[in-house]
């Protein structure tokens, strides 16, 4: 039976990279009902709406969704389609993996990270008073009767990280599952709890009592700026790290940094029920329409997605033919190649076909 997934265009270099990822997973002959829907810039300025009303329910009912990135506008009142996707299917857990190919060019080989960010709480809720308003003064007069040993000046912005027993319970739970499922030695809860005792606090407190349940799993706690250093000078010894949202958020960019970059990291957003699955990068907007972008992490996004269908074979089969394309290293794209090379690198729809070729060869 056809797989019904929903394919959302995105915008930037998005629909280049959806039409190539769909092309390819076609190719393994694996069945889908692809059912396709436009999110972001594109389809606002045709309609004056980013986010379509069709697209919660098409994603509800095809219970899976292959996205390919959509831009955010910096410091606008348009609201994140990524970001809103997340928080109305409830898709708590953002897992990426970040893993070396033989042949991206990287500083260090044999890396097999797993990140486990949590998707739904922290500063990302949104919750923020602006600078100079009336809300944000009646906050500044609140906290300064409840705090009154804190100097708090009155020229401040204020965002607010809620972090729940609920949303920290599931992603760690989520993080040792995963950690057991796929025989991984280590979960190590990445924090700032130091400093911010009621929510990062939370967090830690949690993961030491859940990792009491896994005993066959190790488990230890590293603070962020700590854990970035050593991401950077040893990131072998790590294995699963599970992080609250924004903390996720830019050390999964690190750990891609360390594997070879945004070209090559796939990701998903994992709900109870549904899932989205993506690349990291963005939507790359000053290549859009060049057929120049790597398709390596929306293909592995798609990698991840016929894992998820259970669709093993093709899977682990699809995964091997872009890595041999990635380690020949001829039809790969500018970011893949040696420096001074990129003259010989070939468009995302060429690589795209040249995974397929691998892949019929397997
Ligand atoms: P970006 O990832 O789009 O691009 C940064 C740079 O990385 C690019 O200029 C390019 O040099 C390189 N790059 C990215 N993807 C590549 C690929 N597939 N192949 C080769 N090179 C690639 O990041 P940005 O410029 O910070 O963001 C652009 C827009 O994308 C922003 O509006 C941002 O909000 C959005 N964004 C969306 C998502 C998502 O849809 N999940 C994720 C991150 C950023």
């Amino acid at each position: 039976m056809a797989h019904p997934v929903t394919l959302i265009l995105g915008d930037g270099t998005g629909p280049e990279l959806a039409r190539a990822t769909r092309r390819v997973l076609d190719a393994t002959g694996v069945q889908f009902e692809w059912v396709e829907q436009e999110a972001g810039i594109d389809v606002f300025e045709k309609t004056g709406d980013p986010f379509p009303d069709t697209l919660i329910d098409t994603i509800k009912r095809t219970k899976t969704a292959l996205k390919a990135p959509i831009t955010t506008p910096v410091a606008t009142g348009f609201r994140s389609v990524n970001v809103k996707l997340r928080k109305d299917l409830d898709l708590f857990v953002n897992l990426r993996p970040a893993k070396s190919y033989e042949g991206v060019r990287s500083r260090y080989e044999n890396l097999d990270l797993v990140i486990f960010r949590e998707n739904t709480d922290d500063v990302y809720v949104g919750i923020e008073f602006e600078q100079g308003k009336k809300d944000t003064q009646e906050l500044i007069s609140w906290l300064r009767a409840k705090q009154p040993l804190e100097k708090i000046p009155d020229d401040i912005g204020i965002s607010i990280k809620p972090i729940s027993q609920y949303k920290s319970e599931r992603i760690v739970r989520a993080a040792f599952d995963y950690a057991v499922k796929h025989n991984r030695k280590k979960v190590t809860c990445v924090h700032k709890a130091n400093i911010m005792k009621h929510t990062d606090g939370l967090f830690l407190n949690i993961a030491r009592k859940i990792a009491l349940e896994y005993p066959t799993i190790q488990f230890e706690d590293v603070i962020v700026d700590n854990m970035c250093m050593q991401l950077v000078q040893k990131p072998e010894v790590y294995d699963v790290l599970v992080l609250p949202n924004l903390y996720g958020d830019i050390v999964s960019d690190l750990c891609a940094g360390l594997v070879g970059g945004l070209g090559v990291a796939p990701g998903a957003n994992i709900g109870k029920e549904l899932a989205i699955f993506e690349a990291v990068h963005g939507s790359a907007p000053k290549y859009k329409g060049m057929n120049k972008v790597n398709p390596t992490a929306m293909i592995l996004s798609g990698v991840m997605m016929l894992r998820h269908l259970n669709e093993l074979e093709a899977a682990d089969k699809l995964e091997k033919a872009v890595a041999q394309v990635i380690k020949e290293n001829k039809n790969v794209t500018y970011d893949l190649k040696p420096k001074g090379q990129e003259e010989s690198a070939v468009g995302t729809n060429e690589m795209a076909d040249a995974v397929i070729a691998a892949y019929h060869k397997m």
